[in-house]
């Protein structure tokens, strides 16, 4: 597995791969690497002869520095779980790379970024957008690997894609949960005992209502029975709890079976902010 820290670096190794014909797959991260990243590494694995993964904790998608101070940081056994996955390259660029300067432009996603997490981080998506796309075109994969668990993120990024006629093909993979259900997050690491405890609140919630809804209640009753349930743990403070068509993100006031929907949920336990998605109809 070889590390490489820049784009030159890496331009060699991408002439060597592109003259001999082999495809190359990119799994974007931020570090701290749990299964879900792996799961993400093995698909990318499967799909492409070279897997690159890039590890750069992006500070111009967050949106509150604190955040960003304390995200946490893991890079060497990193490096062994993607030597243990036979990862062929790890992109580590530091920020300089990424950024010399300061970008000017500002990606606007519209109606997309008008709900959910864009809602409740303003200029998260800009930065993810930005990132993403300096990132296909500094390591020019044929596929790139994303997580369901960010369901808006898939939606900004096949956005990006399809506007600026970027030539890479997405491929979205499952969300990786611990046992009891809690989807993996590098963030859950930062959780105390109790909010780990409290965490399984955004699951429980999650299914709970897609019973609910299932069985023939309403949405709007639904949702008020949640926000009541977050009101009893004293460690877990909601932002949303919406149904949503899962590719348009547009917000639904009722249930209705013929249309695809998921639910998303956002919460803090503490200080940590989590996310998570349920498809309802897929
Ligand atoms: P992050 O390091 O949090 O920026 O995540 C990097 C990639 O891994 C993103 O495409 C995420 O959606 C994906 N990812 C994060 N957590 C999970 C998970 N539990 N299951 C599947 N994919 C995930």
């Amino acid at each position: 597995m070889q590390v490489v820290y820049t784009g030159a670096d890496w331009h060699e190794y991408w002439l060597r791969s592109i003259k001999s014909n082999k495809s190359i797959g990119l799994v974007p991260t931020m570090g701290a690497l749990h299964e879900g990243h792996l799961d993400l590494v093995r698909k990318a694995k499967e799909e492409s002869d070279i897997v690159v993964v890039s590890i750069f904790v992006n500070p111009t998608q967050f949106n509150n520095q604190e955040d960003f101070e304390n995200y946490p940081n893991t890079l060497e056994s990193d490096l062994d779980k993607l030597s243990n996955e036979n990862v062929d390259f790890v992109f580590v660029p530091d920020t300089k790379t990424i950024y010399p300067e300061k970008p000017v432009i500002n990606i606007n996603f519209g109606e997309l970024e008008r709900v959910l997490e864009g809602t409740f981080r303003p200029g998260h998506f800009n930065g993810v957008g930005i990132v993403v796309s300096k990132l296909f075109n500094l390591i020019r994969p044929h596929k790139a690997f994303f997580g369901q668990k960010d369901l808006q993120q898939t939606g900004i990024i096949k956005q990006l894609v399809k506007d600026l006629s970027m030539e890479v093909e997405l491929i979205i993979v499952p969300t990786r949960r611990e046992e009891d259900g809690l989807a993996m997050s590098s963030r859950n690491m930062r959780l105390s005992t109790e909010e780990r405890n409290q965490s399984l609140i955004l699951i429980n919630s999650l299914m709970k209502a897609k019973q609910e809804l299932l069985a023939g209640k309403q949405w709007f009753e639904v949702q008020n029975q949640i926000k009541c349930d977050f009101e009893e743990k004293p460690l877990a403070s909601l932002e949303y709890f919406e149904l949503i068509h899962p590719e348009r993100f547009t917000r639904y006031s009722k249930f209705d079976e013929n249309q695809k929907s998921s639910i998303c949920v956002a919460a803090y336990l503490g200080k940590i902010r989590l996310i998570d998605n349920l498809p309802i109809i897929p």
